[in-house]
């Protein structure tokens, strides 16, 4: 179980969010210093997995929900093509214990690493 972080507040309710998309497992919603035009996070509701090598261990499926909810937060707020991120690890940039995909769309040109 992954300790308590700013997106498990954002899962209870605790600290609001646009909501952008949601399934029953899965939520989406603006990150909060975006780098492209349209720069969302996708995360699970579950607290368990804190990167996304633990999550795709034990629920790949669950992977998949959120690679297919950001698919659709590209095509709803983007041309539909996207660039998929997980930082996995303080090395790699990871600042939040709780897994999540950086959805990023426009201005890829840049080639930007986010958290990096
Ligand atoms: P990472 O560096 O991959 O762990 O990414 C964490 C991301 O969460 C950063 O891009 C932050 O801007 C974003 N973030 C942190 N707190 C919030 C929040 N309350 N609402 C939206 N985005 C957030």
């Amino acid at each position: 179980m992954a300790a308590e972080t700013v997106f498990g507040k954002i899962v209870s309710g605790e600290i609001p969010v646009e909501i952008i998309a949601e399934t029953e497992r899965v939520i989406a919603f603006p990150d909060q210093s975006p780098q492209a035009p349209v720069h969302v996070l996708v995360i699970p509701k579950t607290t368990e997995y804190p990167d996304v090598a633990e999550l795709a261990a034990g629920d790949p499926s669950l992977l998949a929900e959120m690679v297919d909810v950001a698919k659709q937060v590209a095509a709803q707020h983007g041309d539909g093509d996207f660039r998929l991120l997980f930082n996995n690890g303080s090395g790699a940039g990871q600042t939040v214990f709780h897994v999540h995909a950086h959805v990023l769309c426009g201005g890829l040109e840049e080639r930007s690493l986010v958290g990096s």
